[in-house]
């Protein structure tokens, strides 16, 4: 058997793309900027081989507590919520809509499970692992550590809110992180939103990479 080379994808390696859905980009209802930019990177991605291509959705029911109409508040303002802030958004990702399906251009067939989130009327998600009170595991979590999973690369929509919140989870169940780069896009509801995002989950141990870098590895 040939010897790992020190120079290949890590062995025990995960790729999960983080909510590339019609919605969040160019003409769906939460358009991201540049958010379909990341479609010709990401079909990259889910080619190379890693142990498990996996991606996670965004996936409401009508009249989710994140939607800006359901408080009859514009969406960009906040409420509280159980001591929390709660930002407001257009509606966006209705379960069994179009605007949740998967963003086209990019062979999703080639994820091996989906993770669903944002499905309880009363509370977002952002992560990829748990909701924003952390009291529900969509099981993305259980599902990496069965696999022995110990190096998980992260690409998607938005690298302000829900791919950082994936990779700060990642971080705390002990996966070497990765976030890439030129795979993701913020949404930038502040100027600077997304480069602050870098900053934090720099700061856990988080690695920036780019898919020119990971491509390199191969
Ligand atoms: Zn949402």
């Amino acid at each position: 058997m040939n010897m790992q080379s020190p120079s290949a994808i890590p062995v025990n390696s995960a790729l999960l793309i983080v909510d590339l859905q019609v919605d969040f980009i160019r003409g769906g209802t939460l358009a991201v900027p540049g958010g379909e930019q990341i479609i010709p990177v990401v079909e990259r991605l889910v080619h190379l081989p890693f142990n498990f291509k996996l991606a996670s959705k965004d996936w409401h029911p009508l009249q989710h507590v994140s939607f800006a109409t359901t408080h009859q508040q514009e969406p960009g303002s906040y409420i509280s919520l159980k001591n929390e802030v709660q930002q407001l958004w257009p509606v966006h990702c209705i379960q069994n809509t179009k605007g949740a399906e998967f963003a086209p251009g990019w062979d999703y067939k080639q994820i091996d499970h989906i993770f669903y989130k944002g499905m309880d009327p009363h509370i977002d998600s952002y992560s990829a692992f748990f909701d924003n009170q952390h009291t529900k595991s969509t099981g993305l979590g259980d599902f990496l550590e069965a696999h022995k999973i110990k190096h998980l690369f992260i690409a998607g929509l938005t690298t302000d809110y829900c791919v950082k919140y994936s990779a700060l989870d990642a971080m705390k169940f002990g996966f070497q992180t990765y976030v890439i780069s030129d795979a993701c896009r913020g949404v930038n509801v502040h100027p600077g939103d997304t480069a602050k995002a870098y900053q934090v989950i720099q700061q856990t141990g988080v690695k920036i990479i780019t898919s020119g870098e990971l491509i390199t590895l191969i």
